[in-house]
């Protein structure tokens, strides 16, 4: 109730082209018939297999930036959703048990205010009724992956990420989700981390994949 009532009041935007959109859904109706839905399954650099809900073009990837710079948080939504739509399309539902995210450091995700991977995770494992919990935690800051050619990027992600303390992965079946996957060589990392950790399995997801088709 509060929240058709503060939709009146601050009308929820098309996380993809800016427009006002009806209460209850997650994007505009031109939108959503134009974003492709087939999930993309990218073969990264790094050796990864990631799939992805959208393909990084010019729509998604303006949407991405304002989810993440500057707290457009309702896109979120509409990122769940589609990844959900992924997950049942496949029909990998049954294949996870817990959900996880790429953490950032607790530095970076103060200055954020939120880290942009666990909202939508968190989101996916309130559909499918599992759990979502950070497993991973970065432990120090690198450089952005984005300025870095692939050799660089690989070394740069070496040692960033740990198991967080409480957390236990043994014999875990585990969901990583990411925001955006390029070459793959974080989210490598953090499965070479799980993997050691005892992790049985891991299914790699991102929103978006950059991955270009080879
Ligand atoms: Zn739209």
């Amino acid at each position: 109730m509060i929240e058709r009532i503060l939709s009146i009041i601050f009308p929820n935007r098309c996380p993809y082209c800016d427009r006002i959109i009806k209460f209850g859904l997650t994007e505009c109706e031109e939108c959503f018939d134009e974003l492709d839905k087939t999930p993309s399954i990218s073969h990264t650099d790094a050796g990864i297999t990631c799939i992805s809900a959208f393909r990084y073009d010019s729509r998604v990837r303006r949407s991405i930036l304002n989810y993440k710079f500057k707290g457009v948080s309702f896109n979120a939504k509409s990122y769940a959703k589609a990844l959900c739509s992924a997950i049942e399309a496949l029909g990998i539902e049954d294949d996870f048990d817990i959900i996880t995210f790429v953490p950032l450091t607790k530095r970076r995700e103060n200055e954020r205010g939120f880290n942009q991977s666990r909202k939508v995770a968190e989101m996916v494992g309130e559909y499918f009724g599992k759990p979502c919990s950070a497993l991973l935690e970065k432990t120090r800051n690198n450089k952005n992956q984005h300025d870095l050619n692939l050799q660089q990027r690989r070394e740069n992600v070496k040692g960033v990420y740990g198991i967080c303390k409480k957390a236990d992965v043994g014999g875990m079946r585990i969901l990583l989700i990411d925001d955006i996957v390029t070459t793959g060589n974080t989210m490598a990392e953090c499965c070479n981390v799980l993997r050691t950790g005892g992790a049985e399995n891991i299914i790699c997801m991102s929103v978006a994949t950059a991955v270009q088709d080879k």
